[in-house]
């Protein structure tokens, strides 16, 4: 089942301290109307401030692994469906999403200073991926 959450929705229901990808969501700002285009609109104005929103990659992670409608991260649910369903190494936004994440991952470990829930918010993601990719690499 898809969810009607929004980012937008989300901010209001976010802790009030400490520091999310969701404090830096532009979509705050707008008429969250946008995010949910109309059947024939593709959602261009919510997808050209997605483009300059700093939360872009983390808020397509968590659209990418969540049930969720709208726009996310500057996509469609029909495009997170067909990133979703990518083969290993095809070249999409979410592969080129994912290697990057994963760098930003084994960087942080790499310092010997974070733990791993500090490494998962840094790098946009769930704790649980943190542990995945580095046994990955091991
Ligand atoms: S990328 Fe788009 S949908 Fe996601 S937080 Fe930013 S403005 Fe909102």
């Amino acid at each position: 089942m898809t969810s009607t959450e929004s980012p937008v929705a989300g901010l209001t229901t976010r802790p009030a301290t400490g520091t999310t990808w969701r404090d830096n969501a532009l979509c705050s700002q707008v008429d969250p109307e946008l995010w949910f285009p109309e059947k024939g609109d593709n959602g261009r104005e919510a997808r050209k401030i997605c483009g300059t929103c700093e939360a872009r990659r983390q808020c397509l992670e968590y659209a990418l692994t969540h049930s969720v409608a709208g726009i996310w991260g500057g996509t469609s649910d029909r495009e997170r469906q067909r990133m979703r369903n990518a083969k290993p190494g095809q070249p999409t936004l979410y592969n080129a999403h994912r290697e990057v994440r994963n760098a930003t991952i084994h960087q942080l470990a790499a310092l010997g200073t974070l733990s791993p829930a500090e490494i998962a918010e840094q790098a946009g993601c769930t704790e649980r991926t943190v542990h995945r990719v580095r046994k990955e690499a091991a």
